[in-house]
């Protein structure tokens, strides 16, 4: 199945780290400040049985508008726009920000299919990250690690479905 999948959230909820894994390559910088991800980024990803491209969003450097809001606008609109399908993360180490419901508006609003997770499960205070995320208006996340790759069946399922 060829499609694409934009992975959209706040800075630092650890998109790049999931584009790696997905793209099987170190191509995004992933550092600890936020916004680390200097463009746009798109390329060939596998998980599992599935192979399709993956989109990375930068979230703060962008010129193209003068306040981080309008920032995270332009980015995750260009990046749907182009998706199939949107993986929403969320950080469930420190839960629902008020940025990530910003984002959680912008996808409802778009109506193409969103994956919602809940990225960094290997850390213990993390659950109750989880319990917060329903107040997005988007279903029970998928939870997963990207850093330790934990959770990507349940994300490969997720997709199908969401396709
Ligand atoms: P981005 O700004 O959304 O692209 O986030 P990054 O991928 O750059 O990650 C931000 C920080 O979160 C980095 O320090 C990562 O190592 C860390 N991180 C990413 N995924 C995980 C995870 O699954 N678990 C933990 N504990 N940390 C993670
Ligand atoms: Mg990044």
């Amino acid at each position: 199945m060829a499609f694409k999948l934009a992975i959209i959230g706040r800075p630092n909820v650890g998109k790049s780290t999931l584009f790696n894994r997905l793209a099987g390559r170190r191509l995004a910088i992933v550092d600890d400040t936020p916004g680390v991800t200097r463009d746009r980024r798109s390329h060939p990803a596998r998980l599992q049985d599935l192979r399709f491209e993956v989109i990375d969003t930068a979230g703060l450097e962008s010129a193209a508008a003068p306040t981080l809001e309008g920032r995270m606008r332009v980015q995750t609109e260009q990046a749907i726009e182009e998706a199939d399908i949107a993986l929403f993360m969320i950080d469930a180490r420190v839960g629902v920000m008020p940025d990530d419901a910003t984002f959680a508006n912008l996808l409802r609003r778009r109506g193409k299919p969103v994956v919602l997770v809940a990225n960094k499960m290997d850390v213990n205070a993390a659950r109750s990250g989880v319990l917060d995320s329903w107040e997005l208006g988007l279903g029970d996340p998928v939870e997963i690690s990207a850093e330790h790759g934990l959770g990507m069946s349940d994300l490969r399922d997720a997709i199908v479905e969401g396709l």
